[in-house]
């Protein structure tokens, strides 16, 4: 019998109420789109059957914002996945906004078969959300949104943001304490990085935004993560995420794992263990090449076996587990690396340290 991992299938929705300053991912406002999009969706799903006849133990519903789906749009996509096969105990994950959380969504969630919700929360502190980040949902939102989430059973899982200007290492470490004390089984803490041609990159750039913090305070704020979370039993398996044992999110550790995954819908990234591709991040003309029968892609790259070797040592870097010393090359580097305290020795595996995880981009051009 095999012991290869399953497969993943990642659904992006891409409509989000209001674009938010700093993110660059696809999304539109117009939810009035939302029908032709799961037309073209069925479309997409009928013709990468074909070549993904596979059972997959992983469904990740992100965006945009999932959430925003009315239950009989839930529904309708659900019909559209019919055909795809899922193992029993999937683990199947939506991307929530806590304005979004109703009783009748969580319900038609459960319906889904959702049992993971992925709650962008992004932090605790109301000054945080409408000054720092400028989000629209108020922390009582919030708190309402994780009740529904806890009382219907799912596994909750809470993204929060550092790094906005004006933040303090108390703040930090408040909305932290906040999370913990919330029942989430996971928690992904990211850095502010404003993309490139965000609203909030071109007002730095112009010097019409108060500044975000300086590099060493964002240091600070990383590895105070490590340790207030780790105090409260959660392990940091991935630079930015953290999970209590046995709740790490089976669907990302796939990116991280080169475990091939399919994604359905513009914007999305699949990889069949060769080649990677993109859909168009475009709706219209992803709908429209859909229309005509064909898919419209952003990019697709094969990966060499040189590549894929590379490529697995630079996303190990980024994982707890590590890696097998013997497989990097150049072995004076890595001594170098392990005397400058940037990882340690398990046995025969090279763990990054959190002075590693805080470098994690360093320890990926060192040993490149
Ligand atoms: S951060 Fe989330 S809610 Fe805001 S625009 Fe991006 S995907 Fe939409």
């Amino acid at each position: 019998m095999s012991s290869e991992p399953l497969p993943g299938l990642y659904i992006h929705i891409p409509f989000c109420s209001r674009k938010c300053s700093y993110c660059d991912f696809y999304s539109v406002e117009d939810t009035s789109l939302i029908q032709s999009y799961l037309k073209a969706l069925e479309l997409e799903a009928r013709l990468q059957k074909r070549y993904w006849q596979c059972t997959f133990d992983s469904l990740y519903l992100g965006g945009g914002s999932p959430s925003l789906l009315p239950p009989d749009k839930l529904e309708e996509l659900r019909q559209i996945l019919l055909p795809y096969k899922l193992a029993s105990k999937s683990e199947v994950t939506v991307e929530a906004n806590p304005e979004d959380v109703t009783l009748e969504k969580v319900d038609s969630w459960v319906r889904f078969g959702i049992n993971r919700v992925s709650l962008g929360v992004q932090s605790f502190s109301q000054r945080g959300l409408a000054q720092g980040l400028g989000r629209t949902h108020s922390v009582s939102q919030t708190k309402g949104a994780i009740g529904l989430i806890l009382k219907a059973g799912l596994s909750l899982s809470i993204d929060l943001i550092f790094g906005w200007s004006g933040q303090t290492p108390k703040d930090w470490e408040e909305d932290l304490l906040c999370a913990t004390r919330c029942q989430a089984s996971h928690i992904s803490a990211y850095t502010l990085t404003p993309g490139p041609g965000t609203k909030l990159f071109l007002g730095l750039e112009e010097g019409f935004l108060n500044p975000l913090p300086e590099e060493e305070t964002i240091a600070q704020l990383f590895l105070m993560t490590g340790e207030i979370l780790s105090a409260e039993g959660f392990n940091r398996y991935e630079v930015s995420n953290f999970a209590k044992r046995g709740h790490e999110c089976r669907h990302n550790l796939k990116y991280w794992k080169r475990v091939p995954y399919l994604g359905l819908g513009p914007a999305a990234h699949s990889f069949d263990g060769i080649k990677r591709y993109a859909n168009l991040s475009d709706l219209t003309a992803w709908s429209l090449a859909l229309d005509s029968g064909r898919t419209h892609r952003g990019f697709i790259e094969d990966i060499t076996p040189d590549q894929a070797k590379l490529e697995l040592l630079l996303l190990s870097l980024r994982l707890s587990e590590g890696l097998p010393a013997n497989k990097v090359r150049d072995q004076d580097k890595l001594s170098e690396l392990i005397a400058g305290g940037y990882l340690f020795r398990d046995g025969t595996r090279i763990i990054p340290s959190e002075k590693g995880f805080l470098a994690a981009d360093y320890l990926a051009r060192e040993l490149a």
